[in-house]
């Protein structure tokens, strides 16, 4: 019999590329599929390959989530945290797999990412574990990156700089960057026009329009032309909340609690749409040739695409551009710095709605089809 599953959340940005994935792989032909909603119960539901689109059932009906034997949730913190203990509480035994941070940190559940951690997924599965979280997208992204290096245990200590696409601070965000763009080229498309404007007066009209909106909305920082360097709520030690998750995320991923991997940096918003970069500084615990280096980068998965440190491939392979809406995790401009030898910085990106959100999700469903 195939396994009751239910979807939560799959109208939203993560839940939608998680929905297309599913559909590409063929996932939904492996469940018995019941999709919920909060805001729309009763409403007809999408429409699956030669399927009837059936009514949406109400995301907040414990009775109705308790009849599944698997529940997929990317509706956000909020929302888990309001009904997952209930669910619990009433004595549900199934798995949980959840996109929100709710749950990362929670002692009975696992922050699942098997390209890197799936050793322990198998050992937790076995040991009863029932609750599946997804990673912080950037932690997760940083992880497939460096999961060569990080299995050798190479890596003595790891500093971050990201460069975070607008869609991590969700859909809202990326309307105001397409529409901040619209502006950008609408207050200066007449100058554009002529071949003499002056250079100055194009950029003085774009910079005007830019601060006046940046004046106009302080709740909604520009993004076009612009750059956001504090991402999430502030902590005592300094950091943000994003940078704060690096380390904990990942050492709570790789499994070392007790001999934390130092991993710390800045994280920056910047424009792009749906691609988190990161330019990474870590230093090795011992020397290694640079092109040793370079294939347990290359040879970590069959996701990771290594580009070489040249200007022309660096500039077309190592984009925003190239990798947005591929599961390609690539790292470049892979180089010992002159700091030392031991010193090594590189330039990675993934799309973070992927492997960043839904793709772990998806995978650790697979997992859990495997063993029924
Ligand atoms: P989202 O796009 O805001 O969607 C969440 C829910 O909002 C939807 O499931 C839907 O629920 C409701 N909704 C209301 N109006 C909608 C509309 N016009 N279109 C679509 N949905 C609408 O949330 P998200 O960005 O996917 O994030 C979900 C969770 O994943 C969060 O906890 C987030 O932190 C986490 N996460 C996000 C990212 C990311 O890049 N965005 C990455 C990793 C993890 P109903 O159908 O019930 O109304």
């Amino acid at each position: 019999m195939k396994p009751r599953t239910g979807l939560i959340g799959w109208r939203g940005m993560v839940g939608s590329v998680l929905m297309e994935r599913m559909a590409t792989e063929g996932d939904f032909t492996r469940i018995e599929p019941v999709f919920f909603s909060e805001s729309q119960p009763g409403e007809p539901g999408p429409c699956l390959d030669g399927l009837a689109a059936q009514p949406l059932e109400d995301a907040t009906n414990l009775h109705l989530l308790a009849a599944m034997d698997i529940i997929i949730c990317c509706q956000g913190s909020e929302f888990t945290r309001r009904i997952y203990p209930d669910l619990r509480a009433h004595g549900w035994q199934g798995h949980w797999i959840d996109a929100s941070s709710a749950l990362r940190m929670a002692e009975d559940s696992v922050i699942v990412l098997d390209p890197v951690n799936r050793a322990m997924i198998d050992r937790q599965l076995a040991a009863g574990t029932r609750t599946w979280s997804g990673g912080n997208c950037t932690v997760s992204l940083l992880l497939m990156a460096l999961a060569g290096l990080l299995r050798q245990d190479w890596v003595e200590w790891i500093s971050t700089m990201t460069y975070q696409a607008a869609s991590g601070a969700g859909a809202v965000q990326i309307r105001a960057l397409l529409q901040e763009m619209g502006h950008l080229h609408a207050c200066v498309a007449h100058q554009l026009t002529d071949p003499a404007a002056a250079l100055r007066d194009l950029e003085a009209s774009a910079s005007s329009w830019l601060a006046q909106r940046a004046a106009s909305s302080p709740a909604l920082v520009p993004l076009a032309a612009n750059l956001i360097p504090y991402i999430g709520t502030a902590r005592p030690t300094g950091q943000s909340d994003e940078e704060g998750k690096g380390q904990e995320e990942a050492c709570r991923i790789l499994g070392c609690p007790d001999a934390p991997l130092p991993v710390d940096g800045l994280c920056v918003r910047v424009g792009s749409l749906r691609c988190h970069a990161q330019a990474v500084t870590l230093r090795l615990k011992r020397e290694v040739p640079l092109a040793e280096l370079e294939a347990c980068l290359a040879q970590a998965h069959p996701w990771l695409h290594l580009v070489p440190n040249e200007p022309d491939a660096s500039r077309h392979q190592l984009t925003p551009a190239a990798v947005s809406g591929s599961l390609r995790i690539a790292v470049g401009r892979v180089r010992q710095m002159t700091l030392g030898p031991r010193y090594l910085t590189l330039f990675t990106l993934g799309d973070q709605l992927l492997w960043g959100a839904a793709e772990p999700l998806r995978r650790q469903l697979g997992i859990l089809l495997e063993r029924t």
